[in-house]
C-alpha cells in the first residue's frame, strides 16, 4: 500500500496568544476605528505602521483593508489615470490586473521566464508603452531587481511592487518592496502574516505617501499617523485627492503587531520546509527545479516546479495521481480558472495579445502551498509522493 499524505494545504497556524490578548483588549475598549483614540492615545494601526516602516527601512507606511486596496491605492497615488496603460506580469494572480482595472487602467502584459520572473528583455521591448510598471513578485520569485530598476529608471517608468508573496524576502540584502517607488503587501490569511484581510504599502516619497493616506480614508485626521510625512505634504495634495476608504482597523492591527516580531523566524521556518521539498524533488526525471539566484533571499511559503514539454494529458495524470495520494498541486496551464488559480487569458475584461512564451511556461507549471502546520517529515513525504508519481507518469510516456 503506497503512503498517503493527510495534512491540510489550507490550514495555517493559530493566531499567537499575545495577538489574541491584544485583540481582546481592543474589543473591550470599543475603539476599533483607527481614528477613534482616547486623549494622548496612539492607535494600534498607527503603531503597527510605524513598526512596519521600521522593519522595511521605509520612511512611510500605510496599513490598508487588503493587499488589493494597497495596490489600487498605490497606483492612484503614483498618478495612474483612467484609460492609461500599466505594464504588469502575465504570470500573476487575479487581484493584480484587477487593481489596474479598479483604477480604470489597462494591463499591458510582460512575458514570464522559466525562472518564473518577469522577462526583462520583453520588458525592455515594451517599456515605452506605459509610465508605470506594476511588478508582481509572483510566488515569491524576484527577478534581477538591479537590471529591472535600470530599465525602468532609464525610461522614467515608476515601479509599484506587489509583494504579497515576498514579505520578509530581500534582494541583495534590501527588503523586497524597497527597490521601486512603492511596495505593497498583503496580510490575508494565506500570506506571511495573518489578519484575515489586510495590507500595507511603504514608500519614501512624501507626495505619494500623503496621497495614499488621504486615498485610504484619513479625512483630515492624517496628523494621527506615526509613519507619515509632515503637514506640508498633505497641504499640497489634500484638495485634489479623493477619499476612497480602505482603512485597516485596530482589531486587525492588534492581531498583526505581535506577528511582526516573529516574521523573520517564520520565514526561516518556511524556508526549512521549502528546502526539504526541493531536495526531495531534485533529480526527478522529467521535472525541472526552479533554481533561485544568489542575490535573492526568498520566503518559501509555496514551491513551484516545471514539467517542461509535457503533454496536457500527462500533466493531468500527475495531478490526479498526486491528488489521490492527498497531495494538492495547482496547475497554471489549465485554460479554465480553478479556485485561486487563473491566467492572463481568463481576465477577458483586458485585451491580451498571444503570449507564446508565457503559455509554454505555464503549460508545465506546478505549484504547491507549504503552510507552517506541515512538519519537516510531512514535507519529505510530499516530495516522495510527487517524485514517485512524476517518475511513473514520465516513464510511461517514453
Ligand atoms: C493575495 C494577493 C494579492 C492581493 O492581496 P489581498 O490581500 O488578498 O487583496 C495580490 N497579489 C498577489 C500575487 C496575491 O497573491
Amino acid at each position: 500500500m503506497s503512503e498517503r499524505f493527510t495534512g491540510s494545504f489550507t490550514q495555517q497556524e493559530p493566531i499567537p496568544d499575545e495577538a489574541i490578548e491584544a485583540a481582546v483588549r481592543v474589543m473591550r475598549s470599543g475603539r476599533l476605528h483607527r481614528y477613534n483614540t482616547a486623549p494622548g492615545e496612539e492607535s494600534e494601526v498607527a503603531l503597527l505602521e510605524r513598526e512596519f516602516a521600521e522593519l522595511m527601512g521605509a520612511r512611510f507606511a500605510l496599513a490598508t483593508g487588503s493587499g488589493g486596496i494597497a495596490i489600487t491605492t498605490a497606483l492612484r497615488a503614483v498618478g495612474v489615470a483612467a484609460g492609461e496603460p500599466v505594464l504588469t506580469n502575465a504570470f500573476t494572480l487575479a487581484p493584480v490586473p484587477g487593481a489596474i482595472a479598479a483604477v480604470g487602467g489597462r494591463p499591458v502584459y510582460v512575458e514570464v521566464t522559466e525562472d518564473l520572473v518577469i522577462d526583462l528583455d520583453d520588458l525592455e521591448a515594451k517599456i515605452g508603452a506605459a509610465k508605470v510598471l506594476l511588478l508582481s513578485h509572483m510566488r515569491g520569485h524576484l527577478c534581477d531587481m538591479d537590471r529591472l530598476m535600470q530599465i525602468c529608471d532609464a525610461a522614467g517608468v515608476k515601479v509599484v511592487e506587489d509583494c504579497a508573496h515576498t514579505m520578509g524576502a530581500a534582494w541583495n540584502g534590501q527588503a523586497s518592496g524597497r527597490q521601486g517607488l512603492v511596495g505593497c503587501y498583503s496580510t490575508q490569511t494565506y500570506k506571511h502574516m495573518n489578519s484575515g484581510e489586510g495590507g500595507f504599502l511603504v514608500t519614501d516619497d512624501e507626495d505619494v505617501a500623503a496621497r495614499a493616506i488621504i486615498l485610504s480614508g484619513s479625512y483630515m485626521l492624517y496628523g494621527r499617523h506615526l509613519a507619515a510625512p509632515g503637514p506640508e505634504a498633505f497641504e499640497r495634495v489634500k484638495y485634489d485627492t479623493p477619499n476612497v476608504s480602505g482603512r485597516m482597523d485596530n482589531l486587525r492591527a492588534a492581531v498583526l503587531r505581535p506577528q511582526l516580531k516573529t516574521l523573520r523566524r517564520q520565514c526561516e521556518n518556511w524556508n526549512a520546509r521549502y528546502r526539504v521539498v526541493e531536495e526531495g524533488l531534485r533529480a526527478t526525471p522529467g521535472l525541472k527545479i526552479v533554481e533561485r539566484p544568489e542575490a535573492e533571499s526568498y520566503v518559501g511559503s509555496s514551491i513551484q516546479f516545471l514539467l517542461p514539454g509535457w503533454s496536457e494529458t500527462a500533466v493531468r495524470e500527475v495531478l490526479s495521481r498526486c491528488a489521490a495520494r492527498g497531495v494538492e498541486l495547482k496547475w497554471f496551464g489549465d485554460a479554465e480558472p480553478v479556485g485561486f488559480t487563473s491566467r492572463y487569458d481568463s481576465w477577458r475584461y483586458a485585451d491580451a495579445p498571444p503570449m507564446p512564451q508565457t503559455d509554454r511556461v505555464l503549460a508545465g507549471l506546478m505549484d504547491m502551498r507549504l503552510p507552517l502546520t506541515f512538519s519537516l517529515e510531512d514535507c519529505a513525504q510530499l516530495a516522495r509522493i510527487i517524485r514517485a508519481e512524476v517518475s511513473a507518469v514520465y516513464q510511461s510516456q517514453v
